[in-house]
């Protein structure tokens, strides 16, 4: 591990403990399902459209497909680079994101960001999305109906972004994604295959859980390393 990392992983609080010949990363991983090396076979992305980057955003911030629109601030449609590698996607966008219109600010967002620069990834170098483009009331989970009408839009910033991995953060957004009421402790430390493409999904605790459950920090760490993994292994 790099000496970088080791600073990042203290700033979110990780203590690094060193044994010799003794790999935390690949210790703590569980087996995984899918054959890495067809999930890596993946075409590099393609320079993503501006036009159609604006005609989906101008689409989300005219939306009224679903109640949520009665209720927001503004939409959050996402940010970050348009040709990333990674793709973050959460759940829906809490008060301050509401307030922001950009997805994963405020405390968890710091979380997240740290976390991400501890794998080498800056903010600006991933593209972060939210399944719901509006904020539920009272932060309540999303309707399956909000979620089924939502998605398509973030179907096609999957389909321009074109990444080579996906981190789900978080229950809801895992669950959404995999289709599956499986408990987030079992959805992590795996790779799944996500939609027509086959790109590689791995899940991970939502950083606001971290938050209040300091000491799953550190699995956490683990699913961030397998993303990292993916990441570097090239087709
Ligand atoms: S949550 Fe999605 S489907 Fe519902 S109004 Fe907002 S953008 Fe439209």
């Amino acid at each position: 591990m790099s000496v970088r990392a080791e600073r990042y992983l203290a700033e979110i609080g990780i203590a690094v403990y060193k044994r010799r010949g003794f790999d935390a990363q690949r210790a703590d991983a569980p087996a995984e399902p899918a054959s890495v090396a067809t999930l890596l076979a993946e075409p590099q992305p393609a320079v993503p459209s501006a036009e159609a980057w604006e005609r989906l955003a101008a689409e989300v911030r005219a939306c009224t497909l679903c109640g949520l629109h009665k209720t927001r601030t503004q939409t959050v449609f996402g940010v970050g680079r348009r040709d990333a590698e990674l793709l973050v996607i959460g759940e829906a966008p809490g008060a301050d994101e509401d307030r922001q219109g950009e997805p994963f600010v405020g405390r968890a967002g710091q979380l997240l960001n740290a976390m991400l620069r501890a794998i080498g990834l800056p903010r600006s170098e991933v593209y972060i999305a939210n399944i719901l483009k509006c904020r539920p009331p009272g932060n309540r989970d999303p309707q399956p109906d909000e979620a089924s009408l939502c998605t398509p839009y973030l179907s096609r910033q999957i389909a321009l972004v074109k990444p080579r991995a996906v981190l789900a953060v978080g229950r809801i957004a895992a669950q959404w994604l995999l289709q599956t009421d499986a408990p987030i402790g079992r959805l992590r430390g795996r790779v799944f295959r996500y939609g027509e493409s086959g790109t590689p999904l791995v899940v991970t605790y939502h950083p606001a859980y971290l938050l209040r459950s300091p000491l799953q920090k550190a699995t956490a760490w683990t699913d961030l390393c397998m993303v990292k993994e993916l990441l570097q292994r090239r087709a």
